[in-house]
């Protein structure tokens, strides 16, 4: 999940790392009490989760309330690399700022460990920086248990050949954002710029966030952080069912049990789609290895509520579950959704395989329900889906 800069500069300050004031708004007028509490000058923000926002026109400078309104005004509503501005932060300004610095902490797959970056030459042209002079990025790996005290943070410091008098001050921010980075279970910290202003002091004036969503349950407070708005609706509602899906671009829906299973499902329909009208996967959804009738139910609740959806492949490898559990399941949900009143109108395609699978199929065909056909193969099943959609296409 990534966080908004404003909640990045929350959770900096959290962990000590040295911020600037702000508050976040949603109206040109707020901007001006909001910019009077901070003595009549302010930096006018776009918060939005896409970089680049100062070239785009989204930082600003006002100097007083009545530009503060004027530069929110032409803020909100602006659209920032596809990203639509609803919220602006209202910063206090930063002294004179004599130089701009980058530093970060992230997840490195490749590498199995924690990689700190950092450059003397932060700021907007970072970027051009790291593609035109790598050796003016250094990137030092830090371990797990390690982590990073003063050591590993002068070391940082050392590499990236910040001047001697931010020496001290820099090694300092580094070691509470890896605080940060470990307490709030995060894949990425980002500070830029973190800019050297003309008191000597270091400030965090733009923080980039993204949180490991698979540490939630250790972290309540993450709750809030979620940007409802942006969220899809089939997504949110999958969520709250506690199902893991994920809206695709397609017509054919897709539930199964097992994320390999799936994944591989998607691949299977999108081949099969190319000789139906190009249908393609309308989403993917691991209804995992218990999968009970009210799961299944739910699964297809959301599925089938999808308007794009023209066809659903129930596509389960029986191994724990039974096939028989699972074909239950199917019928039991059907049901249990035609009793809601909701009319199931779209085709079902259904293969069954492993664990009682010829007992599963007999309890679908004894069934007989007519939206529901039975195919015993994965790509065969994948045809008939697509088939489907693109008939109602
Ligand atoms: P980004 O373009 O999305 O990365 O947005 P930033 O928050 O990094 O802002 C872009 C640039 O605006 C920074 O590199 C700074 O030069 C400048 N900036 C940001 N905050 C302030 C501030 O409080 N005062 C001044 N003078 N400049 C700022
Ligand atoms: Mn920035």
């Amino acid at each position: 999940m990534d966080l908004f800069e404003y909640q990045a500069r929350d959770l900096f300050a959290k962990h000590d790392v040295p911020v600037l004031a702000g508050e976040v708004i949603d109206t040109p007028e707020a901007a001006r009490a909001a910019t009077e509490r901070l003595g009549g000058k302010s930096v006018v923000k776009a918060q939005v989760k896409v970089g680049g926002r100062g070239k785009a026109g989204g930082v600003k400078l006002a100097a007083t309330t009545d530009e503060a309104v004027e530069h929110a005004t032409n803020i909100l509503g602006m659209d920032i690399k596809g990203h639509t501005v609803h919220k602006v932060m209202i910063a206090e300004t930063a002294p004179e700022i004599l130089e701009e610095y980058y530093v970060s902490f992230l997840l490195d797959r490749a590498n199995r460990t924690f990689l700190s970056i950092a450059s003397v030459e932060g700021g907007m042209e970072i970027e051009e920086v790291a593609a035109t002079r790598p050796e003016a990025v250094a990137k030092i790996a830090i371990d797990a248990i390690d982590g990073v005290d003063k050591a590993k943070a002068q070391e940082i410091v050392a590499a990236a050949k910040f001047p001697a008098e931010v020496a001290d001050k820099v090694a300092d921010v580094l070691i509470k954002l890896w605080d940060t980075f470990v307490k709030s279970d995060a894949l990425l910290v980002e500070v830029n710029p973190l800019a050297k202003v003309a008191s000597g002091d270091v400030i965090a004036l733009d923080g980039k966030v993204s949180l490991d969503e698979n540490a939630e349950f250790r972290h309540p407070e993450y709750e809030e952080l979620h940007d409802k708005e942006a969220a899809n609706p089939l997504e949110a509602a999958a969520k709250a069912k506690g199902l893991n899906y994920v809206k695709l671009e397609g017509e054919v829906g897709i539930i199964g049990n097992g994320a390999g299973l799936v994944m591989s499902t998607l691949d299977v329909v999108a081949y099969a789609g190319e000789a139906h009208k190009n249908v393609k996967p309308a989403n993917f959804l691991d209804i995992g290895g218990g999968a009970s009738a009210e799961v299944m139910a739910n699964g297809l609740e959301i599925i089938l509520g999808d308007p794009d959806v023209k066809s659903v492949f129930v596509n389960v490898f029986g191994g724990i579950t039974a096939c028989d559990a699972v074909a239950n399941g199917i019928v039991q949900a059907l049901e249990l959704l035609e009793s809601k009143g909701e009319e199931v109108t779209k085709p079902l395609v259904v293969r069954l395989d492993g664990n009682n699978a010829e007992l599963g199929r007999q309890i679908l065909d004894d069934r007989n329900h007519p939206l529901v056909q039975r195919v015993d193969t994965m790509d065969g099943a994948a045809d008939k889906a697509a088939e489907l959609a693109a008939a109602a296409k």
